[in-house]
């Protein structure tokens, strides 16, 4: 299995196996070592190339490693995605990925009761995808404090940015903890996306695929 060799092991390694996922893609290859050396990523990728493995085998690496102990009461990954569809798909292959391992998701997204989605997050939960301008709502009222926050993914970058979630974007990478890692995947590469990666992103390693 060519994930062992990108540092991936143990149950995760398994639930790669079982997904069907034996050989990794190159948007992989070239960004897991990396991750899990700690590193900020730029991807640029399209849907199809697996990315969504790419950012999310790393974080759960490492939130199996931390255990369910001590989980801070937010969330310990945070995941923004510009439609809720996308969100859906991204919960649904972490849970694949995270199969028989302790490790817990929740979805933010406009148009579903808030109330039900800030108690599950309440008590703390490991992964959570959202779109930027529900958690935006739940940031600003104080819902949701995102200050321990350590891994920060920005999917389909360029389409929040066509979607005018910009800012909501930008407003949610403060709120998070500054020595966070952070990886930006996007598509295409606007001035305002390489200018949103530059304030983001810290010596970010560069995937183009
Ligand atoms: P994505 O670009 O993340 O939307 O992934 C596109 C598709 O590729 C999804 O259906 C994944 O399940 C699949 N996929 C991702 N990585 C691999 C892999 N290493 N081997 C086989 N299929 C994969």
């Amino acid at each position: 299995n060519g994930f062992a060799k990108l540092g991936i092991t143990g149950a995760l390694l398994k639930a790669t196996q079982m997904a069907g996922f034996t050989e990794p893609k190159p948007i992989q290859i070239e960004s897991i070592p990396a991750q899990l050396a700690g590193r900020d990523i730029l991807g640029i990728a399209q849907t199809g190339s697996g990315k969504t493995a790419a950012f999310s085998l790393p974080i759960l690496h490492k939130i199996m490693a931390l255990g369910t102990k001590r989980r801070p009461k937010t969330a310990r990954a945070l995941i923004l995605a510009p439609t809720r569809e996308l969100a859906v798909q991204i919960e649904d292959t972490i849970k694949i990925l995270a199969k028989g391992a302790h490790v817990s998701t929740a979805l933010v997204l406009g148009g579903v009761s808030r109330f039900s989605q800030v108690k599950k997050i309440a008590p703390g939960v490991d992964v959570l995808i959202a779109t930027p301008g529900r958690l935006t709502d739940l940031v600003r009222e104080g819902d949701l404090v995102l200050a321990d926050t350590q891994w920060l993914v920005l999917d389909e970058a360029d389409r929040m940015l066509d979607m005018g979630f910009i800012n909501d974007v930008k407003r949610i990478a403060k709120a998070t903890a500054r020595n966070r890692q952070t990886a930006l995947f996007s598509a295409t590469m606007p001035a305002e996306i390489a200018e949103l990666a530059q304030g983001l992103l810290k010596d970010p390693i560069r995937v183009e695929v």
